[in-house]
C-alpha cells in the first residue's frame, strides 16, 4: 500500500477543496470558521506534514518554516502572500503557492463599490435613515463626489487593477496609472494613461490602491504623498494595509487635505474598534472581504487544493501550479 501525503489545512474549509485533498492526502485541518490556528498547534503540526494549506491570518515565518521536517510546499489561499515567508521556504526547498486570477473580478467588483460607496456616502446616508434623521428631500443633504467622468488614478496596474480600470472606463473616467513597470499594450487597449507617481496624486479624484504588499510598497502613501492630492480626493485602498500610513491618513482626513477614504484592509486585522479611523464618517471600513463572492471562494479553495496537490505530485513545472518561488 502506497502512504497518502500527510497536509494539514489551518481553517476549516469548502467542501469541494476538502474532498479534492482527501482523495490524495491524509489531511487533518484546524475545524473553526471564524478562528485562526493558534501557533502552538501549527508549529507543532508543521513538523510532521508535507502540505501546508494556509490563509493569509497564517503568518509562516522563518522559525516556523525551520520546524518543517519534510514540507514540500506551502499552498496559500489567496494571491497575496505578505504572511509568508517566501525567500525561507525556497531556501529550505519549498514551494509556495496562491491563487491568481481566480479572484481578480470580484475583488475589482469590491473595489469598485467601496468606491461607489464612499464617494456617493452610502453607509453614513444608511446611518442618516436608520437614526430617524430624515425630516425632507434637501438641495445638499448628504451630497458627494460624482464619479462618471472623474479621473482615477489606480497604482498597481495588475490583475485586479486592470479590472478596475475596465470598470472606470465604463463609468466615463479618465483613467492614469502608476506600475513599476509600464503597460504600452494596456495603454493603447484601454486607453489609460501612465503617470509617475507624484503626477498622479496630484491629478486624480479617485486614487485606488493595488500594489501587492511589499517592503518597496510599505508606507507609499503616507504624509508627503496626501499632501499632494486635491482636497476632493478619495482614497481607496482593496490591497493590504501598510501600503496607506493609518496614522497618515487620519491626519489627511481629520485636516481635510482630501475628502474620503475605503478600506477594505488595515494594518492590524481585525481592526481594533477603538482605531481612530473608525470615528470618521467620511470612512467607509469593511472586513477585507474584496474577494468574498461565494462562488470565487470556493474556486479559490479548489485551486489552492490543486496547487497543493500538484506539487506534492511531483509536477512542480506543471503550468497549472501557481508557484510564487522557485525551491
Ligand atoms: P498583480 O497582478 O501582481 O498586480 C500587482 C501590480 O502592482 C503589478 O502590476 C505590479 O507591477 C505592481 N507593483 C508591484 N510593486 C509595485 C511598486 N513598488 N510600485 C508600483 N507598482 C507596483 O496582483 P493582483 O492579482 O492584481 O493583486 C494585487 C494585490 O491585491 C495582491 O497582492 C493582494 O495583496 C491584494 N488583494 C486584496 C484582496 C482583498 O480581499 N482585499 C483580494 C485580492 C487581492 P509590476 O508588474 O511592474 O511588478
Amino acid at each position: 500500500m502506497v502512504l497518502k501525503p500527510k497536509i494539514f489545512v489551518t481553517r476549516k474549509i469548502p467542501h469541494q477543496a476538502l474532498s479534492y485533498l482527501e482523495k490524495y492526502a491524509e489531511v487533518a485541518m484546524w475545524e473553526e470558521e471564524d478562528i485562526p490556528v493558534p501557533r502552538e498547534v501549527l508549529e507543532k503540526e508543521i513538523e510532521t506534514v508535507d502540505g501546508l494549506y494556509c490563509l493569509l491570518t497564517d503568518k509562516v515565518d522563518e522559525p516556523l518554516i525551520k520546524r518543517a521536517k519534510q514540507l514540500k510546499v506551502i499552498s496559500n489561499m489567496a494571491v497575496g502572500y505578505n504572511n509568508i515567508d517566501i525567500r525561507s521556504a525556497a531556501n529550505h526547498g519549498i514551494i509556495v503557492t496562491n491563487t491568481p486570477d481566480v479572484l481578480t473580478e470580484t475583488t475589482a467588483d469590491l473595489t469598485f463599490a467601496l468606491l461607489m460607496a464612499t464617494a456617493r456616502r452610502l453607509v453614513e446616508s444608511q446611518h442618516f435613515l436608520h437614526q430617524g434623521k430624515w425630516q425632507s428631500w434637501s438641495p445638499m443633504l448628504l451630497t458627494g463626489q460624482d464619479i462618471f467622468g472623474a479621473t482615477i488614478g489606480i497604482i498597481g496596474l495588475g490583475r485586479i487593477g486592470e479590472a478596475v480600470a475596465r470598470r472606470a472606463k465604463g463609468f466615463d473616467m479618465n483613467v492614469l496609472y502608476y506600475n513599476r513597470r509600464r503597460k504600452p499594450e494596456l495603454e493603447a487597449r484601454l486607453n489609460v494613461q501612465y503617470e509617475p507617481l507624484n503626477d498622479l496624486l496630484a491629478a486624480a479624484d479617485f486614487i485606488c490602491i493595488l500594489t501587492p504588499y511589499t517592503d518597496e510598497t510599505r508606507d507609499l502613501i503616507s504624509d508627503e504623498q496626501f499632501k499632494l492630492m486635491k482636497a476632493s480626493a478619495i482614497v481607496i485602498n482593496t490591497s493590504r494595509g501598510g501600503i496607506v500610513n493609518e496614522n497618515a491618513l487620519y491626519r489627511a482626513l481629520v485636516n481635510k487635505e482630501i475628502w474620503a477614504a475605503g478600506l477594505d484592509v488595515f494594518e492590524e486585522e481585525p481592526v481594533p474598534l477603538d482605531h481612530p479611523l473608525l470615528t470618521l464618517p467620511n470612512v467607509v471600513a469593511l472586513p477585507h472581504i474584496g474577494s468574498a463572492s461565494i462562488q470565487t471562494r470556493v474556486n479559490m479553495a479548489v485551486m489552492a487544493a490543486k496547487n497543493l496537490i500538484g506539487v506534492l505530485q511531483g509536477n512542480p513545472e506543471d503550468a497549472s501550479i501557481h508557484k510564487v518561488n522557485r525551491n
